[in-house]
Order: structure tokens, then sequence, then C-alpha cells
């Protein structure tokens, strides 16, 4: 159906003519060796845009920039208001750009527009506000010690912080890690994924026109194994802040182990468990909840909720409500209509990796309650998969153990709330859990049991700026968000003053 607020959406998207050139020391170039990579619209196909795909030469001449300008002071020694104010500007110059922010990703990688609109345009406004507020709320110390002496330690920046994202929320993820890099005075060297450089590029150039100085920010797009690693291998980078895949993840530390023992914040990813426990009132309603938590962007979601893990008591009746739900809200469609609350799969590759689970997870023994297939929307090269739950799945089983990363959702029966916890933890991943209850103490003490970085209780993927956010084990070891994320990127100094 072609409503007004649906042409709206098309009519801008139609109009972005998007930045595609790499952005160093406050120029938009394109790449030293003129590659470009193809993004592709995944709703339809369509070509987005040919961007420029750097290479390492383009990482060291971005990475050489930035650590001058450090060096110089330029940011990392400008007066403090002075760098609130601009990040403050520079937060609501993403606002202000937030139908062409949220256009730019929903082309890329196929996400809702309703869900560009309701959290990741909000989230990256939010972020990059609260990392300017927090500035002076971080602090050293002077501890008391002997009279004959004084002894202060400092927090101060890093030098070049190298950033490299994933494509799942392509603008909420690079802000989350820009933000307190730049906040807490660092140079910064963003990577964005393959498929979605758009809105990174964006970023880009609002910083320089919130009065951001040149070559403190820079955005090179390429391709990981190039790129990526390049700048994760580069000897003037400090740390390197990542958000991808347990495998990539793993490439960072070796990286830095080779080079030059670079701090590493990796966000990984994740098999994160919901627990229904028998006693929930309204299981109705915690059905249609724990549908959201598995099927909200495409299940493209690190901390998607794909292991439900039911009371055998209820699980019958459990199934047949999740799949009632998911199939009245989860129906793929065109993300540019603001009533689409499904888009495609990222691009064509990934499309083939889940329907690659759905097909292991049959021939391993579990029953598709609902979908299990692509959907052949308009285009051969359309990437959409139906949202898809599967039952009597065993914990042993790939699709119980491995991420998907797509709408896929394993409901495993459980024998109580000790075998709920033991089955939850019986995972290389810890980033998320979730616990469904009416009885407080078992809420309590089975968030505390829980092995994993992030517990909600009645409720999912809620969370506000004081929420660190980050796994244990295989999911990684960073925080985002938090105050903390603003003191990782900053390090200690201890001074020491003779008094006599
Ligand atoms: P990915 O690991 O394939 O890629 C992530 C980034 O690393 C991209 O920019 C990519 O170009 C780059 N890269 C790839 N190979 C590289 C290499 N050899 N050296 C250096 N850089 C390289 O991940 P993805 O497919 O883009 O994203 C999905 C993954 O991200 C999922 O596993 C998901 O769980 C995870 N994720 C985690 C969080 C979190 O907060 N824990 C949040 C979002 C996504």
């Amino acid at each position: 159906m072609d409503t007004t607020a649906d042409r709206r959406w098309h009519s801008i998207a139609e109009a972005v003519r998007p930045e595609t050139r790499l952005l160093i020391d406050g120029q938009f170039r394109a790449a030293a060796n003129g590659q470009t990579l193809a993004s592709v619209n995944p709703a339809t196909g369509a070509l987005v845009a040919n961007i420029a795909c750097g290479d390492a030469g383009d990482i060291d001449a971005a990475c050489d920039v930035a650590a001058k300008r450090f060096r110089q002071g330029v940011w990392s020694r400008m007066r403090l208001r002075q760098r609130v104010d601009i990040l403050i500007r520079f937060s609501e110059l993403i606002a202000e750009s937030s139908d062409i922010l949220a256009v730019l990703d929903t082309l890329e990688m196929g996400k809702p527009i309703a869900e560009m609109c309701a959290i990741d345009v909000p989230g990256a406004v939010l972020t990059m506000r609260f990392m300017a507020e927090s500035i002076d709320k971080i602090a050293g110390s002077a501890p008391l010690t002997n009279p004959d002496a004084l002894h202060y330690i400092l927090r101060q920046p890093l030098g070049v912080v190298g950033c490299i994202t994933p494509w799942n929320y392509p603008l909420m993820m690079a802000v989350w890690k820009i933000a307190p890099a730049l906040a807490a005075g660092n140079s910064v060297v963003l990577k964005p994924a393959e498929d979605t450089s758009l809105s990174a590029l964006l970023l880009g150039r609002l910083f320089l026109e919130a009065g951001g100085p040149d070559g403190v920010f820079n955005v090179v797009p390429g391709r990981g194994a190039v790129a990526g690693q390049a700048l994760a291998r580069s000897m003037h980078v400090e740390k390197i802040a990542f958000t991808g895949s347990t495998a990539i993840g793993r490439q960072m530390y070796r990286y830095a182990a080779d080079t030059n023992l670079k701090a590493v914040s990796a966000e990984l990813g994740g098999k994160s468990p919901q627990i229904v426990l028998a006693d929930v009132e309204d299981l109705s309603s915690v059905a249609e909840k724990i549908a959201d938590g598995l099927f909200g962007n495409q299940g493209e979601v690190c901390s998607a909720g794909s292991r439900i893990l039911v009371d055998r008591s209820v699980h019958d009746d459990f199934c047949d409500l999740v799949a009632g739900h998911a199939a009245r809200k989860y129906r793929p469609g065109d993300p540019l209509d603001p009533e689409t609350t499904m888009g495609p799969l990222v691009n064509k590759m990934h499309q083939g990796r889940v329907l690659d689970y759905i097909e292991g997870a049959r021939q391993d023994g579990a029953t598709p309650v609902i979908g299990g297939g692509a959907i052949d929307r308009n285009a051969g090269g359309a990437c959409f998969v139906e949202p898809t739950l599967f039952a009597g799945v065993d914990n042993r089983m790939k699709i119980a153990q491995e991420e998907v990363f797509g709408p896929v959702g394993a409901i495993i029966p459980h024998a109580g709330v000790e075998d709920a916890v033991r089955i939850a933890n019986d995972s290389p991943y810890g980033l998320a859990a979730g616990v469904w209850t009416c009885n407080l103490g078992k809420a309590h003490r089975v968030a505390r049991d829980l092995e994993c970085g992030m517990v909600w209780i009645n409720g999912y993927m809620n969370g506000d700026m004081s929420q660190p956010w980050g796994g244990w084990k295989l999911s990684g070891h960073g925080r985002d968000k938090c105050l903390q994320a603003l003191i990782d990127n900053t390090q200690s100094k201890s001074v020491w003053v003779t008094l006599d």
C-alpha cells in the first residue's frame, strides 16, 4: 500500500546524493588506488552507490595524520568547554540529519525505516550527547601519601583510536565507538563495514561542520581483510575498538600481539537465552515480547534472544503463542515503508548462510513451527528470509550453539529453574539473557547465576546510557555506552612529586 508516509521515505531515498569518498585530514577524496566498493540495496538488488574502497595506503595516510593532529594537540589539548561544545553541536547535527541518516542505513542494509527512526538515530544522538556531557565527569585522583610527597593520577587520552564496526546498526555502532574516543580527546580513524559505509561518511562531514578540526576524525571505508587489517596493525593506533563477529574479534588480538600491543575492546557475537519460567501469568504477552526480542532488525542483532528456554509444562501453548505473534507482526516487506517491521537480510551471501542454518536444523531433527525459507519478493536480488521458529530443539544442536544472525529462533524445553540456568550457561557465548517470571527471588537468583554481561528481567533489550553494553566469554570483553566506555578511552599517568 502506497501511503503518504511511505512515499515520503521513497522521495528522500531518491533525492539523496550521499558522500562516497574517503575522509582523510578534513578532505574527501577517492581511494589512492581508485578502487570502489559497490553498495547494493538488499531489498531490491539495485546499486545504491559505488563507494571509495581504501587500502593499506589510505589507512596509513589516515593514521599518520590522526597521530600528527594528536601530537599537535588541536583536539587533545583543546579547551575543554570548546570540545564539549563541538561534540554537542555534532549531536545536534546528527539529529538534524536524522531523515537522511535513517534512509542511508535502510538503503544499504535493509533495516525497516521505522526502526531507524525509533532506535538507531535517537540512540546515536543520545550517545554523542552523553559522551560530550561526561567529559568533565571522569577524574583522576590524588591519594593520601607521605607528608613529604604529593601523588596525583591523571587520566589522559590514548592517542589514535581505530574503530572497526559491523553492518547491523551502521550509524549507532559507529557512534558507540567514536563518541567516547573523541570525547576523551583521542584522534579517530573509523573503518565501517563493507556493506554499510554511507552513514559513517556523513558522520565525518557533520563532525567538520560542527567545528571539529581536520584530521581528528577520519573515515576510511574498505575491505576488512585489507583496510581493517591495516588499521588494526597500525603502529600509530593505541587502541582498536571493535564490534563484529567472534572470528574477526580473535584476529584483533592477534594483530595487536604482532604489532604494538595496542589495547583491544571487542564486542562480539551472541546466542542469548530468554528463559520463561512456569509461573508467568500472562503467557501471551510474554510470547509477544519474546518474539520482539528475537525478530527485531530481522534477527541481525548481537543480543537477539535466539534461544527460548521454556518450561516443559507450558511449552506447547507457548510455541503456538510466539508463532502466532511472529506471523501477525513480522511480515517481511519494503523497508522504506514505515509500516514494515521486517526487512531483508544484509546481502545474498548472508541470506545463503542463514538458509543453510535452517536446513541444518531440519536435518538435525528440529521442527519448524513457522517459516523456514526464503521469500522471493520483487526480484532475484532481494534477500528476504521468513521469520522462522524451531521447536523440539536440543541445546547441543548447531542451531542452539552457533550465532545465526538472522530471523531464526530455537525453542528449547527446560525442566525448571535450575535446568534452565544450566542450559542457558551451556554456550560459548555470554552476551545477554532474559528471564520471565512472577517470582522476584527466582528472577534475581537467575540473574546472578547467568554467565553473561547483561540480564533483563521481565523485559528484553530495554536500557539507557548508564547501562554497560558488552559480554562475557566469546561475546568479548569491551563495554560500550556507559561512563566506563569513556574511561576505557583514556590511560592513567601517575605523577609523584617530592615536596622536601
Ligand atoms: P565481521 O566480524 O565480519 O565484520 C566486522 C568488521 O570487521 C567490518 O568492518 C569488517 O570489514 C571488519 N573485518 C572483517 N575482516 C577483517 C579482518 N581480517 N581484519 C580487520 N577487520 C576485518 O562482522 P559483521 O558480519 O559485520 O557483523 C556481525 C557480527 O557483529 C555478529 O557476530 C554480531 O553479533 C556482532 N555484533 C556484536 C555487537 C555487540 O555489541 N556485542 C553489536 C553488533 C554486532
